[in-house]
């Protein structure tokens, strides 16, 4: 408490112009951030550590994000403590990672993510230039110049409330620029993902990447093939789930970001123009996630995979495949695509075939069946989906609307309503394929693309 009052009083007032090599300190009447809107959790942490004895800042995505009036999503802590003496200060805190060491100090409901300062010398990396392993300890200015943008370079101290900024990264945001620090084409073959968080963070905070930091991109694209699966992965999620999705995807291909790197996006932008169902998938997604609603990255991929699936799954039944098998070739032919780039995770994966395989089931609605499905632990997101695939005009309203009415009558109405199922959708023995009414338009465009048919031959 003393040496709170302490550091308080012998805090520099305000912002005293920065020297050359020095950073700028800027007061909180300047930079506007008032302490209440800061994390708690992240708080109580640094002066945790500055009770220790040692340096502590809220530092990066969170200071940027609150500068421009943004929630922060997680908060990160930068120290001069060793990950050794994190550790020791907090019970319950675990370090995290090998070749990138960093503590994670679980607090209430939150887990702030604690990193000791970082130089950028001695590094070990592949023979690109990528950076493999970087636990060379070093001084705070040292750990600003190895941030990537001078906007995720700005350091908070709670006690003070002075945000140390070493490369004017509060003048570059209310400038709307997106500037990287140092030199970008060695800054991407350090670290080729710093490309897609240069369009994710642009496309969320509403920034330009300056020229320079934009100029590379084209032609370093190729280094992203470096990048391991798994990294990639975390990376199109964080840029599909940012709320930004559709601005995203439009700025990667803007830059050029989109071929050859990712299936995944191959997919996704390499369909017809007109193509809905995507576009129609990460909107829904987008508006989402911006109420705060919660989204299932399972149904993202899903949704955003299920035009290449339909068309496989033609594909297949045109070449005489029986339709289930079909539709089970299609699902793992399409995984198996991605899984060469993009590290699915394997409960993801379990997850997305569970939402493919009810689609069909959909269509059956007679008998037994409608009962189990309801009963299905997946048929609230089975159903989410056949919403999504009406909408963009993949099959008929009238489905999910049946499907609605059902789920939310009772037994005797439910009885009622399979009886009032439209005629052609009675099985009929031997029969080999038809065109369900519920499968009305099946145009380019609605990602239900012809196979989407439902295989009622199965029936
Ligand atoms: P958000 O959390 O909104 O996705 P962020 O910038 O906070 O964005 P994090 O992944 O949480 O992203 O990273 C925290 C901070 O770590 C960044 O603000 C930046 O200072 C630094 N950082 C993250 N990734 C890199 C990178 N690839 N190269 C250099 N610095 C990075
Ligand atoms: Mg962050």
């Amino acid at each position: 408490m003393i040496r709170k009052l302490l550091r308080k009083v012998f805090a520099p007032r305000a912002a005293k112009p920065a020297l050359p090599g020095e950073p700028a300190r800027i007061s909180a009447a300047q930079h506007g951030i008032r302490r209440e809107q800061v994390s708690r959790a992240a708080i109580k942490v640094c002066s945790t550590l500055q009770d220790g004895g040692h340096q502590a800042y809220i530092v990066g995505g969170a200071i940027r994000d609150l500068l421009i009036g943004q929630q922060p999503k997680d908060h990160d802590v930068a120290t001069s403590a060793t990950p050794e003496e994190v550790r020791a200060l907090f019970r319950r805190s675990r370090i995290i990672g090998r070749r990138f060491k960093i503590v994670h100090v679980p607090s209430g409901a939150e887990t702030i993510e604690v990193s000791t300062f970082r130089a950028n010398q001695s590094t070990e990396t592949d023979r690109h230039g990528r950076v493999l392993a970087d636990n060379t300890y070093g001084t705070q200015a040292e750990d600003a110049i190895r941030r990537d943008f001078t906007v995720n370079a700005l350091y908070y101290d709670p006690a003070t409330e002075i945000i140390i900024d070493y490369h004017h990264g509060v003048a570059d945001l209310r400038q709307k620029t997106l500037r990287m620090i140092g030199e970008p084409r060695a800054r991407y073959r350090e670290d080729p993902v710093r490309m897609l968080r240069a369009v994710r963070l642009a496309a969320k905070l509403g920034l330009v990447i300056d020229p320079a930091a934009r100029a590379p991109i084209r032609d370093m694209a190729t280094l992203l093939e470096n990048v391991p699966s798994a990294r990639l992965f975390d990376e199109m999620l964080k840029l599909l789930m940012s709320g930004n999705a559709v601005r995203c995807i439009g700025q990667l291909r803007e830059e050029g970001l989109h071929h050859g790197l990712l299936p995944m996006l191959d997919v996704i932008l390499d369909q017809p123009v007109g193509e809905r169902f995507i576009w129609l998938a990460l909107e829904n997604t987008d508006e989402r996630v911006r109420a705060d609603k919660p989204v299932s990255p399972s149904f993202l991929f899903a949704a955003l995979l299920w035009p290449e699936v339909t068309r496989k799954w033609k594909e297949r039944q045109d070449a005489g495949e029986p339709p289930y098998p079909a539709l089970f070739g299609a699902m793992d032919d399409t995984l198996g695509t991605q899984a060469t780039r993009l590290a699915i995770t394997r409960r993801i994966a379990g997850d997305i075939k569970d939402l493919w395989a009810l689609q069909p089931r959909f269509d059956k609605r007679t008998g037994k069946m409608p009962f189990r499905l309801i009963e299905h632990p997946r048929f609230r997101a089975g159903w989410d989906f056949l919403h999504l695939r009406a909408a963009a005009g993949g099959i008929a309203q009238e489905l999910p609307d049946w499907w609605d009415r059902f789920a939310h009558v009772g037994h005797d109405e439910r009885e009622a309503l399979l009886h009032a199922t439209p005629k052609s959708e009675t099985p009929r023995r031997g029969r080999r394929r038809r065109r369900s009414s519920s499968s009305g338009n099946n145009g380019s465009g609605s990602g239900d693309q012809g196979a989407s048919s439902t295989p009622h031959a199965a029936s």
